[in-house]
């Protein structure tokens, strides 16, 4: 008798444990015939950074897009750690993914300490899966830090073997292998950045902002290398300091489309891609499908007018 006891309450547990963990996934969306991207980030504001303003352009379409933090953030902070940190952080980005209309999931890995694990590869192959992806972005794999590194690899190692049928046989396989794409960085070695497509994100750059403000651990309390002196003192010192932040995110896109005017003119024409302020830009990883330049359009849909997929 005791033995059957403890095997119910073992397989309760195991119901419950389940059902907390899919609690966490939010439900895929429906199959409407509107894109479906899934992007890849180490920490809980990766994704928001590199993809914030491609993300609300595809949401203002109806398009389906989740950002996955691949770590739960909990040492990124001067003076905070732990769980209390990882809460703080998944709140900021789902405050985040509120403003863009997307949505997010922050797995539950230590920041800091990622590894390319068979068990995370699976984690991720059943994510892209299960969010039946058309498109997936992540880091490239040459980055100052080991998570984006390490993030980049799992994501490469889940290109594939998605449509791979007996792993991770629980989920079903994707037919068609999903164009993978990396999103640009300043690394120079083995090479630079590509932008085999870029995307004027003027129309929804303060709307990025906006996301990117709400992340007041990492950028107003400057994160794992912030200090005390990055503390608001008054009200009148954080607005100074909350213009800060966003002129120097601003920047960064302003960059981008700097660096890569001649490839804004191919997307958008000479006249247009000369008015183009701040971009983003995206890289076609060699893993996936190799798309043409039509299905970058499709995929993409904001050069002509012309909206979403028909697959
Ligand atoms: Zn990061």
């Amino acid at each position: 008798m005791k033995h059957v006891l403890q095997s119910v309450a073992a397989l309760c547990l195991t119901l419950l444990v389940s059902l907390l963990a899919s609690a966490q996934t939010p439900a895929p969306p429906p199959e409407d015939g509107k894109l479906r991207i899934i992007c890849f980030g180490a920490h809980p504001d990766d994704c928001e950074l590199q993809a914030g303003g491609v993300g609300a352009l595809w949401a203002a379409q109806g398009h389906h897009v989740k950002f996955v933090s691949v770590t739960n953030g909990d040492i990124g902070h001067w003076r905070e750690a732990g769980g209390p940190l990882a809460t703080r952080r998944r709140k900021e980005v789902e405050g985040a993914s509120r403003i863009l209309g997307t949505t997010v999931e922050v797995l539950d890995n230590h920041d800091g300490e990622l590894m390319p694990t068979l068990e995370n590869r699976q984690k991720l192959i059943r994510l892209i899966r299960q969010w039946k992806a058309d498109l997936v972005l992540s880091p490239r794999a040459w980055d100052y830090h080991p998570d984006h590194r390490n993030t980049s690899l799992l994501v490469q190692d889940a290109a594939y073997m998605v449509t791979v049928p007996f792993i991770c046989p629980d989920v079903p396989f994707l037919k068609d292998n999903p164009v993978f794409m990396y999103y640009t960085d300043r690394f120079q070695k083995p090479y630079p950045s590509q932008a085999d497509v870029i995307v004027n994100i003027d129309p929804v750059i303060d709307k990025k902002l906006d996301a990117l403000a709400v992340m007041e651990s990492q950028f107003l309390e400057g994160g794992a290398n912030g200090n005390e002196s990055f503390m608001p003192t008054s009200p009148k010192d954080r607005e100074v300091k909350v213009a800060r932040v966003r002129q120097g995110h601003a920047a960064r896109n302003l960059a981008t489309a700097e660096r890569f005017r001649k490839e804004l003119g191919e997307w958008y024409g000479q006249d247009k891609a000369k008015q183009v302020k701040h971009a983003e830009a995206f890289e076609i990883c060699e893993y996936g499908r190799r798309p043409s330049k039509e299905e970058l359009k499709k995929l993409f849909p904001f050069f002509d007018g012309s909206g979403g997929k028909s697959r």
